[in-house]
């Protein structure tokens, strides 16, 4: 920075020592320490400003500027003297420098100017979003730029975060209109059944095979709504943190005949194959676990390979294994289904979520599934992940920490 208040004064005092001395000396000394204090008060003004202002030539070298300057042309000192600093080393870029210089030269000729740019500080390789408002201006007889620069980067970061709840808030508000529509059709498909099957069998004239077939219709149906009433009181009994964990002694293997007996019918039903795999021999397979959620996670996942697997087999089981976070148990469920692309392998564990939900068209099932069977592994410490090649089949994981029973 240049005193140049300091310049003019050697001006003055460079008229003539001798006669100076005698005559004006008391009075000049008067007019310089009113002229340091003006100048003090205005430096004092300007440093409380919040932003940073500076005044600088059409090369950018700079003149003046205040305290908040400071800290983005890092004022260099030399001996305690402030050396050359130029405004155009905040632009690192030559384009961009290019492009303030020809700004400086119309400002220079008379236009106002006021723009949003990025500099990066003297000496950080950080970038600073910065609105700039730029004026000529008379310094001491000199014309210069007087810039006004506003620093954005605490503004923009919170714009962009306020971008990114907005987009978050609109695609909650997009899922939860999907889910409704959704769960309107579900509860609606087989609450249609149970009426209409109902009221078929008060007629008389039915035999006794079609009595069974209507009745097995209402039984399935109701076990249908049953476990759609059932996976949302889980998602909102895990949304409101009811879920506790609740571990005893259990057997892997009785967990295995139990779900392979429960699905066998239905994969017999649709022509597919049902084959599991036990990790431990029977008298091995006792160990420390939350037995029901383990049951829920592996149903859940089970269910949704009979869904989507229109030929071939769906296996299941689990392995022991050890790494370096410890020994662990690898649930799996593999099926020879539909698949699932690679950019939806993630999303498909939040809820709400189904592969159709852009198109917003209706299949079964709710999307709740794999958002419970998530948040069922995280509260067992485990995790859930999956393998899939579109068009092949899928393998879900489960992967849950080894508690042996000594
Ligand atoms: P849904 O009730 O829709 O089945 P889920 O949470 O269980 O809900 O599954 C979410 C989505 O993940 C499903 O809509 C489906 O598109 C996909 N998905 C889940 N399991 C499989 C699988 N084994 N094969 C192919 N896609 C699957």
């Amino acid at each position: 920075m240049r005193d140049d208040w300091r310049e003019q004064r050697n001006q003055i005092i460079g008229l003539g020592e001798n006669s100076f001395k005698k005559s004006y000396y008391p009075e000049l000394q008067e007019k310089l320490s009113e002229l340091e204090t003006s100048y003090k008060n205005l430096k004092s003004i300007f440093d409380n400003v919040e932003d940073g202002i500076v005044l600088h030539d059409e090369n950018g070298c700079v003149f003046f500027h205040n305290k908040q300057m400071s800290g983005i042309i890092s004022t260099r000192q030399d001996l305690g003297k402030e050396i050359d600093i130029n405004v155009s080393e905040l632009f690192p870029d030559e384009q961009d420098k290019n492009k303030m210089q020809g700004i400086w030269k119309e400002v220079m000729g008379g236009v106002s100017k006021v723009i949003s740019t990025t500099l990066m500080p003297i000496g950080s390789d950080r970038k600073v979003h910065v609105q700039v408002s730029m004026n000529k201006t008379i310094w001491y007889g000199r014309p210069l730029i007087v810039a006004v620069i506003r620093d954005f980067t605490e503004r923009a970061k919170f714009e962009n975060q306020l971008v990114m709840a907005k987009e978050k808030a609109e695609e909650g508000e997009r899922l939860m209109t999907a889910f409704l529509q959704n769960i309107s059709h579900e509860i609606r498909t087989p609450l249609n059944a149970i009426m209409g099957f109902s009221g078929l069998l008060v007629e008389n004239e039915l035999t006794t095979d079609k009595r069974n077939d209507f009745v097995s219709i209402i039984l399935r149906s109701s076990n249908q709504l049953l476990n759609i009433v059932n996976d949302i009181l889980t998602i909102s009994s895990i949304e409101t943190r009811q879920i506790k964990l609740r571990e005893a002694r259990a057997n892997l293997n009785e967990l295995i005949d139990n779900l392979f007996a429960a699905f066998k019918r239905e994969t017999d039903s649709k022509g597919l194959e049902l084959k599991y795999q036990k990790g431990f021999a029977d008298n091995k397979a006792e160990v420390f676990t939350d037995v029901l959620k383990l049951n829920q996670i592996i149903s859940n996942l089970i269910s949704n390979a009979l869904k989507y697997t229109h030929r071939g087999s769906v296996t299941f089981g689990y392995d022991f294994n050890s790494g370096e976070e410890g020994e662990y148990l690898s649930f799996f469920v593999k099926d020879t289904g539909i698949g699932i692309e690679k950019e939806r392998q993630q999303v498909i564990f939040e809820k709400f979520r189904k592969i159709d939900d852009k198109s917003g068209a209706l299949n079964t099932g709710m999307g709740l599934g794999l958002s419970i069977a998530k948040a069922y592994a995280d509260i067992m410490g485990g995790r859930i992940r999956v393998e899939s090649v579109f068009g092949e089949g899928s393998v879900f994981y489960l992967e849950i920490p080894y508690k042996p029973i000594y």
